[in-house]
């Protein structure tokens, strides 16, 4: 009886161990991807500010109209600060 315990608590240390390793593979991929504070995907591209706030574009492209009011800079909700649409 005890050697079955012992064999299933194992085959559940296993699982964990491989779970918190794809965990581990998720967090260090999402460095190379922006995630957006809107809605919280990770995307390729992302306007951001110097806060560090950032969002996708279809998050940009939903709110813009709360968010610019010339279409040339757009204002950071986080700070307030204006950041350009442009590559800066
Ligand atoms: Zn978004
Ligand atoms: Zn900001």
């Amino acid at each position: 009886m005890p050697e079955n315990a012992d064999h299933m608590a194992t085959g559940k240390a296993a699982k964990t161990a491989a779970d918190s390793a794809k965990a581990r593979r998720e967090k260090r991929k999402r460095k190379r991807v922006k995630t957006c504070h809107c809605c919280g995907t990770d995307a390729m591209f992302c306007w951001q500010c110097r806060c560090g706030f950032a969002i996708c574009q279809d998050c940009m492209y939903d709110n813009q109209w709360g968010m610019t009011c010339n279409g040339i800079t757009w204002y950071c909700p986080d700070c307030g600060d204006s950041n350009g649409y442009g590559n800066q």
